[in-house]
């Protein structure tokens, strides 16, 4: 079909359209007529609305958490490397690296990849967020005794990554992500042998948990990295370190803002200071019989899921409630 056949096809639906305008159902087989029908995908996009337990599912008139900005700068807390251990925190950093390379590496038709830089250091900052304030995002590392006392994180979870986000339209304004010791200790898997349930790997819970980051619930395709539940054997779950193609296509329904390097070194400019209301969501990875080791379901069932949603409602500045 030429250009101008093509215009003209389309032509005619517009006019069959017109004719049809006092029908609804049929001004709806039109749009299919003229557009190809867009195949229901699996993965979700997290929004302001579903930020609830379980597979997420779409909200009607709910915006999509969003990142207005390219790029991101998360930074480690004073204590993760050492709570790590034996993790060296020159493996913590490249595992980290990894994990968000395997969502940057992504090709999206050509487009520049959303940048997630990891900083040099570490910070005395914790998680939270702070208006009309600087905001860092940082990476925590709890034991399970101080991981119980936290707000919101559930007993049974191996990490939880916080998005805070102007409520109305969504925008992500801050990230931080909280590990949960009590859930195991981390390792690299690929490299000892792990097993499940009382070790994690730690590549497969970044690579789930950056995908929160980026804007991702949990998807309902088996074998996904955003997929809530996994089966397991004797060793710990590594296959969410690889993205399947619901992951992948999860990501470029996301289209993120693209970085370009706006400095000589190429690095993340300094977040801006937000001031308008917030709110809190979370994701909550959690091990099903993780703290009942003697139920039989050591190693065999693992179960990532969504615990916490909108908690804390910020005000605006006038105090309004949102
Ligand atoms: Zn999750």
């Amino acid at each position: 079909m030429t250009l101008i056949e093509a215009r003209a096809a389309l032509l005619v639906v517009r006019v069959v359209c017109v004719a049809r305008r006092i029908s609804p159902v049929l001004f709806a087989v039109c749009l299919a007529l003229a557009f190809p029908v867009q195949k229901v995908a699996a993965y979700c996009r997290s929004t302001v609305a579903s930020g609830t337990s379980g597979v997420c599912s779409a909200v009607p008139n709910s915006p999509f958490l969003n990142w207005q900005r390219s790029c991101v700068t998360y930074t480690f807390n004073n204590n993760a490397f050492t709570r790590l251990q034996p993790l060296t925190e020159a493996a913590t950093r490249e595992i980290f690296n990894t994990s968000f390379a395997s969502w940057s590496g992504v090709n999206c038709s050509g487009r520049k990849p959303f940048y997630v830089e990891q900083a040099p250091g570490t910070t005395s900052s914790g998680p939270g967020f702070v208006k009309d304030a600087a905001n860092v995002s940082v990476i925590s590392v709890y034991p399970g005794s101080e991981w119980d006392d936290l707000t919101d994180h559930s007993p049974n979870a191996i990490a939880l990554t916080l998005l805070w986000y102007e409520k109305k339209m969504g925008e992500i304004l801050d990230v931080d992500m909280d590990l949960n010791l009590g859930a195991g200790q981390f390792a690299d898997c690929e490299k000892v042998t792990c097993r499940s349930g009382s070790v994690v790997d730690l590549q497969n819970t970044i690579t789930h948990e950056a995908g929160h980051l980026l804007g991702l619930g949990h998807t309902s395709v088996s074998g996904a990295t955003m997929q809530p539940q996994a089966i397991g054997g004797l060793t710990a779950e590594t296959s969410k370190r690889s993205l399947a193609q619901d992951d992948v296509d999860g990501y470029c329904a996301l289209n993120l803002p693209g970085f370009v390097c706006s400095n000589a070194a190429c690095t993340c400019p300094v977040p801006p200071i937000y001031r308008s209301s917030t709110t809190q969501s979370g994701c909550a990875c959690a091990s099903v019989g993780l703290r009942g080791r003697a139920s039989g379901w050591l190693g065999l069932l693992t179960l990532l899921g969504v615990a916490a949603a909108a908690r804390h409602r910020l005000r605006r500045r006038a105090g309004r409630a949102v």
